[in-house]
C-alpha cells in the first residue's frame, strides 16, 4: 500500500534566498495522526504547502513529494488538492465568500458535482463542525473560533483523505481550543498537524515530527519526544505541563 504522504530530500529556497527546507524526508501512513512541531521559522508552514502541491512559483523546490504514490506536480495537482485538505493558519486567508454557506460550497462547486450533491456536502460539513445555525451569517461577522470551524467545514466539504492543519488552535480561548480538539479527534482520515499547542499534540497525535532549521531532527512517539527536556530546549520548545505525570513509550529517533 502506498504511503499517504511520502517526502524525500525536500529542499525549498524562497526567492530572497531563505532556505526554508533543507532536506526533509518523512513518511505518513494512511490513518496516522502526526504532530509537526518546531520553533517559529523552522519550516512547518512551508512543508505543509508542499503537501498540498502549493509551490510558490518563484521559489526553488528540489526533492520529491508523493501523495498516495502520485508525485505532487503537474498533471496530478488537481487530484492531489482533492485528496489533501489544507487548513490555513489564518482563517482570514481562507474565507473569501460573503456567507458561511457560500464559502463552504465553494470547494465542492469546483468538483463537477450536481447542485443537490453540493448542498448535501455543505449541510454535512456544517453539521460536522456545529455551524448549521450560522449558515447564513456573513463570514466577516463570525468570531475567530467560528471562522476556524467554517474553514474546516469548507475543507471537509471537498471530501479529503488527508487533513493538513496549520496551527489549528492558535488564537482560540481555552474552551474554543477544547472544542476544536474534540472536533478534530472525531474526524477520520490521515492528519498532519503543525502546532505549538503541545497539549493538542499529546492528546491527538501518537506520533510527532520535530522540525528545526528546515530539517526533521526527531521522529517518534509524541510522549517520548515531548518528555525529552533537553531535546525540547535544544530546539526552542519546552516540555509541556500536561506530561508531568505521564510516562513515555519507546520511540524511534533520528539524528539531527
Ligand atoms: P514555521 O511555519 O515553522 O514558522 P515557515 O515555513 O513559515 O516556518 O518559514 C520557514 C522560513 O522561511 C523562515 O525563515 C521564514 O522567514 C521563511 N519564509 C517563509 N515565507 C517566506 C516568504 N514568502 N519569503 C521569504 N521567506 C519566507
Amino acid at each position: 500500500m502506498n504511503a499517504a504522504i511520502e517526502i524525500r530530500e525536500l529542499h525549498y529556497c524562497y526567492h530572497d534566498g531563505t532556505a526554508a527546507l533543507r532536506g526533509v524526508t518523512l513518511t505518513v501512513q494512511p490513518g496516522e495522526c502526526v504532530a509537526l512541531i518546531g520553533p517559529n521559522g523552522s519550516g512547518k508552514s512551508t512543508l505543509l504547502l508542499h503537501v498540498n502541491g502549493i509551490l510558490p512559483e518563484d521559489g526553488r523546490p528540489r526533492g520529491e513529494v508523493r501523495i498516495f504514490g502520485r508525485p505532487a506536480e503537474s498533471p496530478h495537482l488537481p487530484w492531489i488538492r482533492q485528496r489533501v485538505g489544507l487548513l490555513f493558519q489564518d482563517p482570514d486567508d481562507q474565507l473569501f465568500c460573503a456567507t458561511v454557506e457560500e464559502d463552504v460550497a465553494f470547494g465542492p462547486r469546483q468538483l463537477d458535482l450536481s447542485e443537490a450533491e453540493v448542498r448535501q456536502r455543505v449541510e454535512q460539513a456544517l453539521a460536522a463542525v456545529g455551524l448549521l445555525e450560522l449558515r447564513h451569517r456573513a463570514t466577516h461577522h463570525l468570531s475567530h473560533g467560528e471562522k476556524r470551524r467554517a474553514c474546516l467545514a469548507g475543507v471537509l466539504a471537498c471530501g479529503p483523505d488527508i487533513l493538513v492543519l496549520d496551527e489549528p488552535t492558535s488564537g482560540l480561548d481555552p474552551r474554543g481550543r477544547r472544542e476544536f480538539k474534540a472536533l478534530l479527534q472525531k474526524l477520520p482520515g490521515t492528519k498532519l498537524i503543525a502546532t505549538h499547542d503541545l497539549e493538542l499534540a499529546v492528546e491527538l497525535c501518537p506520533r510527532c515530527l520535530l522540525l528545526d532549521q528546515g530539517r526533521v531532527v526527531a521522529d517518534g512517539s509524541t510522549l517520548v519526544l515531548l518528555n525529552d527536556e533537553s531535546l525540547m530546549l535544544a530546539h526552542g520548545l519546552e516540555r509541556p505541563h500536561i506530561l508531568q505525570h505521564r510516562h513515555p513509550h519507546p520511540a524511534t529517533m533520528v539524528a539531527p
